[in-house]
């Protein structure tokens, strides 16, 4: 399929997880040389999860490409690396880049994911503060790891808790300081949160929670000691795990709707039917209550990508697919699976060792999430219940291994 074929061309902006497989999705209809993928990174597009993992303990790991150079020229897709999008013109349906090179766009879509979140009184370019979302976050951030004997990381959220888990295993001396009277607050149930700050704390973390940072002391270029709960904290490496927010600057100077990311319904369409928006910048409508929801996870964005995908290609379905995510912090392997309901029943289930088990949450009678650690059988037989909308009786001790066998 060509440029000419009076479809014209697909541009998408962003080289992350949402961008490559919206690039397999038409390459696998032979719809790669209608493609332009625009990236603001010079790095081939890499996965993002492994560098708060394996990437920052290993000094030798290199980045996992999403796919290699020849495969992007093999489907005919043309890409433009460490030039960024730097305006949209809607009336003529052209994406300047920062070189100032213009693509005209028959269909654009807009996968810029998030940034780090920084803190709005302390300078971003201080030598030991650091934050981690891009590759280059992640080089810099392993060179300092490896100078430092002593880490202290602001968040309890998955990154912040990912990178403390990983300086403590290089056996660094760990400070994690949440504001939260608990870790993970917006992302999993009490209880699992519980058990990961126990696990934490064994490892030797130093977990505080309800803690109140403020008082930044600056010596020079480096950060020396931070205030928390009026106490004089010394500093020799401060890393930023407080959240992200999503990239849609441009999608805002274009005049697209965007409320907590870019507005999207249900086919990927933002409020101009010739750009779709897909992944950690969209704010979606959730299928089955309708609020809008925007989810920061691999799973997110390669299913909205297909789904946008299907938009593009004229067989459009709706975005309803189980939002599912994984970490890894030390000797924990959490998986998630479906959304916590307000308020419900709960079911723990032991797993095959001490230190494994599942919690569902079922929302009246319907299963609707399940948190499962080290157990990934049952969470993947859980998950394979959630898909199928099967919830099994809340009143009955549940296994869900067997119970999806009884379906099967
Ligand atoms: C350290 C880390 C660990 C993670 N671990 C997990 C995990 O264990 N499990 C999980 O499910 N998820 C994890 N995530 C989240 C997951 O990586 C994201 O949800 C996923 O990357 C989202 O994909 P995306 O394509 O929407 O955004 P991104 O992957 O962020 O890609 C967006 C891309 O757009 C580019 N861009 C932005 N603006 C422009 C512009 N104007 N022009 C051109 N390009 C632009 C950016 O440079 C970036 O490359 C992790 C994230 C990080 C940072």
């Amino acid at each position: 399929m060509s440029e000419q074929d009076g479809r014209g061309p697909i541009v998408i902006i962003g080289g992350g997880h949402a961008g490559v497989q919206v690039c397999a999705g038409l390459a696998a209809l032979g719809q790669g040389a209608r493609v332009h993928l625009v990236c603001e990174e010079a790095p081939l597009p890499y996965q993002r999860p492994p560098l708060s993992k394996s990437f920052l303990k290993n000094p030798q790991e290199p980045l996992q490409e999403h796919r290699g150079e020849g495969w992007f020229a093999d489907a005919g897709i043309t890409l433009h690396r460490a030039d960024p999008a730097v305006a949209i013109d809607r009336a003529r349906q052209r994406l300047r880049l920062r070189s100032g090179r213009e693509l005209p766009y028959h269909r654009l879509v807009l996968a810029t994911g998030t940034r780090a979140r920084q803190l709005p009184h302390l300078h971003a370019d201080l030598d030991n503060v650091a934050v981690l979302r891009t590759a280059g976050d992640a080089q810099r951030l392993r060179a300092l790891l490896e100078a430092a004997a002593q880490v202290t990381v602001l968040g309890g959220g998955f990154i912040g808790l990912e990178v403390a888990a990983t300086a403590r295993a290089l056996g660094k001396a760990v400070t994690l300081l949440e504001s939260a009277p608990r870790l993970l607050m917006r992302s999993v149930s009490a209880e699992l949160a519980q058990h990961v700050l126990d696990t934490h704390r064994a490892a030797g973390i130093d977990v505080r929670l309800g803690a109140a940072v403020g008082h930044f002391e600056v010596e020079g270029t480096r950060l020396a000691a931070l205030g928390v709960d009026g106490v004089r904290h010394p500093v020799d490496l401060l890393v930023l795990g407080i959240g992200a927010v999503p990239q849609h600057q441009l999608a805002d100077d274009a005049g697209l709707e965007c409320e907590n990311g870019i507005v999207v319904d249900e086919h990927l369409r933002t409020s101009d039917a010739a750009i779709l928006a897909v992944g950690d910048c969209t704010s979606f409508p959730e299928p089955i209550t309708g609020r809008r929801l925007r989810l920061e996870s691999v799973q997110n964005a390669n299913d909205q990508a297909r789904a946008a995908v299907a938009t593009l290609t004229g067989a459009p379905q709706p975005y309803r697919a189980l939002p599912w995510f994984w970490s890894e912090q030390g000797s924990l392997r959490l998986q998630m699976a479906g959304l916590m309901p307000a308020e419900g029943v709960r079911q723990h289930r032991p797993g095959a060792s001490d230190t494994s088990f599942s919690i569902l949450h079922y929302a009246g009678k319907r299963l609707s999430c399940v948190e499962s650690v080290n157990a990934p059988l049952d969470h993947m037989a859980a998950r394979k219940l959630l898909d199928a909308g099967i919830s099994p009786d809340p009143a009955l001790a549940c296994d869900p291994t067997r119970t999806l066998k009884s379906f099967l």
